[in-house]
């Protein structure tokens, strides 16, 4: 098994709420520095970020995991994994497809801003990426899937934008094979309210939307393979893997 820590939730300037300092660069820079050997790029409802990240995330020879933080009609928060980058765009289009456009005030709600791999601006979104989704918590696990990719609740310790604090419980017969608890989160507990989740991968990332909230080496997983593929595969429960060791 190799031991790989990881940070799978991580907001670049992109998503408004993610300052703007959260560049390309300064994202895969700061995550070497760190220690990470995977990283996640989380975005609201895009994945447009991927590609400039990817290019240097791999260039520092981290695993570079392409994503999104979907919101979905139930204004739940699902972080989606795919196993590239073009992958991960197919899906953001199709997101971007099931959301009603609603345009972005960038002095209200923050810049949605797209960078190429020298963190040079190369585009902004214009329509909001604060806007719900119209896929459904029950839709999330098989879309993700029909792109390559495995979706699972986000910080589902957290009172607002969290299948818990939506429905109240965990979406036990959603297809859901793994979930995500905030870094420092009361892990033991939340198995012990929700069984559901005892067996199932529990990752622990930053949900960073600045460069200081980045995770430090905390969270690992030991996986058979060093590849987006296996770990992939391990958050669908298809493939053995330790998650966060003693952590608890
Ligand atoms: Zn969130
Ligand atoms: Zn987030």
């Amino acid at each position: 098994m190799i031991k790989l820590y990881y940070d799978m939730h991580i907001h670049s300037c992109l998503s408004p709420c993610g300052d703007e300092d959260m560049t390309p660069n300064n994202i895969a820079n700061m995550a070497a520095i760190l220690g990470q050997d995977i990283i996640a790029l989380t975005d609201h409802n895009t994945a447009k970020n991927c590609p400039a990240v990817a290019k240097v995330a791999e260039s520092l020879g981290l695993l570079f995991v392409p994503g999104m933080e979907l919101c979905t009609s139930e204004e739940a928060h699902i972080v989606c994994l795919f196993p590239d980058v073009e992958s991960a765009l197919a899906f953001s289009d199709e997101v971007e497809k099931n959301t009603i456009k609603f345009k972005n005030d960038p002095e209200k709600l923050g810049h949605q801003i797209i960078m190429d791999e020298n963190d040079e601006p190369i585009g902004e979104l214009e329509h909001s990426l604060l806007i719900s989704s119209m896929i459904s918590l029950d839709e999330a696990p098989g879309l993700a899937r029909s792109f390559g990719g495995v979706a699972f609740p986000a910080h589902i310790d957290r009172h607002s934008f969290s299948v818990i604090a939506s429905l109240g419980a965990f979406p036990e017969d959603s297809g859901y094979t793994a979930c995500e608890i905030t870094s420092m989160g009361d892990v033991r507990g939340f198995s012990e309210r929700y069984p559901c989740i005892a067996q199932m991968p529990k990752l622990l990332s930053s949900d960073a939307h600045y460069l200081d909230k980045m995770n430090e080496q905390y969270a690992y997983v030991e996986l058979p393979e060093r590849s987006v593929e296996c770990l992939i595969s391990a958050l669908r429960g298809e493939v053995d893997a330790v998650w966060n060791r003693g952590v608890k």
